[in-house]
């Protein structure tokens, strides 16, 4: 039963740091296509707007620190977003290499190079704050990608910003969900050192809704920012997910991320069809399970999984059930096995994706020790039901083209405004709610001055 962990697998990063050779030739790949007035298409496709043949040709003249500057301008967290971006469906995706049917520039990996090289030199990563005409104080609800995006353009155009964040670190799933292999938890420290040194302030441990009221947040801030992301894993509610061996992903992850991961057996089976089930799946081939199955209740085409994703998966030797939907969970104290059926899909009546429906008769049991469910998140209703006057749709805060919600000084973005997306589509919205902040928010002649709540700051 004991999982054959290899932990320099499951640790073992998938794209690690090039040499200083690999990083020139690779960016003299680069055919700086965008010229004449017109963005290369990789910078198009970037959410954060890098101009990445500028950061490419910095590091082809051999100035990585330069390289790394044109990143931090555009990206706060360029680092971490060259770990974790699906670069196969953005930047590399557009590269025009690859519609001319060659391999694309590396652009991740030389991205990761000109940070890396700006980490070790410890060299100042941002543009010197600029003077406010009427400086504002805002506070940010939560230290992920969003929050962190939020607080330093707003630092760096001279306002006051605090930021409040539950858990005692920052980086939200960052640092707790993202697979281990992608990232762990560098270069987050010191993408939030550089924030820090911009002038914002943070509360960590500080959770609002329990420690601090969101009304005692409005009355000392002039704007706030809603950077909560979303809750825990929607529940499994079929008979046996409380058998032990049965996981929420989130709470699986976890235990990888802090290097405790927990036995898992020989035969692991994965259920939902996003990028967080194919995460785990080849996270448990990497923890030397022999039978990893993927099961989704419709086919391949309609998964949610970023294809490139599903490709790596199925050349690690994960297994995919498609059409096939978990009934029960078997076993006595363990599970056992999962008791699956076959469906079909149906139109949706209301135009929808279509619907699976069960194929009677079709009934069959596949052996697990293991069962991991990623299904999708929850939102944060706790939280969200305290904030007077705010509209959710489906789950989602509802934000306008300035990302203002309904809540007049309330701004929002990330996971919690687009149902769960990518890191760098959360820099890119709490980056641009900086900028509506500052444009569209005065200051409130009754506001006290902002004061650091309590527990650790980051100094
Ligand atoms: C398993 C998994 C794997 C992923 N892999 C990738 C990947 O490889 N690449 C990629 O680009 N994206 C990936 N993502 C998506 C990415 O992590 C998110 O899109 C991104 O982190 C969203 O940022 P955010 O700031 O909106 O929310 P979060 O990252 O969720 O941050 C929200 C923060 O708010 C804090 N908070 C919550 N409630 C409160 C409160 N009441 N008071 C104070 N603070 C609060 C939380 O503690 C947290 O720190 C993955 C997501 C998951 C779940």
């Amino acid at each position: 039963m004991e999982a054959i962990a290899n932990f320099r697998t499951v640790f073992e990063e998938e794209r690690p740091r090039l040499t200083d050779v690999a990083a020139l030739l690779e960016a003299s790949r680069c055919l700086e296509c965008g010229r004449d007035g017109r963005p290369a298409p990789c910078i198009e496709a970037c959410p954060t707007r890098i101009d990445i043949p500028g950061f490419i040709r910095a590091i082809r003249e051999g100035d990585p620190l330069t390289s790394a500057r044109i990143i931090f301008e555009a990206n706060v967290l360029g680092g971490s977003c060259a770990r974790v971006c699906p670069v196969e469906a953005l930047c590399e995706g557009a590269c025009v290499l690859t519609h001319e049917k060659r391999r694309p520039v590396a652009i991740g990996r030389l991205q990761r190079y000109a940070t890396d090289a700006a980490f070790a030199a410890g060299i100042a990563l941002h543009p010197p704050r600029r003077q406010a005409q009427l400086p504002l104080s805002v506070g940010v609800i939560g230290a992920g990608p969003a929050g962190l995006a939020c607080a330093a353009e707003l630092a760096r155009l001279g306002h006051e910003v605090t930021v409040y964040e539950a858990r005692s670190e920052p980086g939200g799933l960052v640092v707790s969900a993202i697979a281990p292999y992608k990232q762990m938890v560098e270069p987050i420290p010191q993408e939030v050192e550089a924030i820090r040194a911009l002038g914002v302030t943070f509360c960590f441990n500080t959770s609002i809704g329990e420690d601090l009221s969101f009304a005692e947040l409005e009355s000392r801030h002039d704007a706030l920012f809603l950077a909560v992301g979303l809750d825990g894993d929607m529940p499994l509610e079929i008979a046996g997910s409380d058998l032990e061996g049965v996981w929420p992903s989130l709470r699986f992850i976890e235990r990888l991320k802090a290097m405790d991961p927990p036995p898992i057996g020989e035969n692991v089976v994965v259920i939902g069809g996003g990028n967080t089930a194919i995460d785990v799946a080849r996270e448990a081939v990497r923890l030397g399970a022999r039978h990893v199955t993927v099961l989704y209740r419709r086919t391949e085409a309609e998964m949610p999984a970023f294809r490139h994703e599903v490709e790596a998966a199925r050349d690690e030797g994960v297994q995919f059930e498609w059409l096939t939907l978990p009934v029960r969970l078997l076993g006595e104290v363990r599970v056992s096995g999962v008791e699956c059926v076959r469906t079909r899909l149906v139109p949706d009546p209301s135009g929808g994706r279509p619907r699976p429906q069960v194929v009677e008769g079709t009934e069959f049991v596949l052996p697990a020790d293991t069962v991991v469910f990623a299904i999708g998140q929850q939102p944060r209703t706790n939280l969200l039901a305290t904030i007077p006057d705010l509209r959710i749709e489906q789950g989602r805060v509802w934000v306008d083209e300035h990302f203002q919600t309904s809540h007049p000084r309330l701004f929002a973005g990330g996971d919690c405004v687009n149902g769960g997306a990518t890191v760098v589509e959360a820099v890119a919205q709490g980056k641009r709610a900086a900028h509506a902040i500052a444009q569209r928010i005065q200051p409130l002649e009754s506001r006290p001055r902002p004061m650091t709540d309590r527990k650790e700051t980051l100094q």
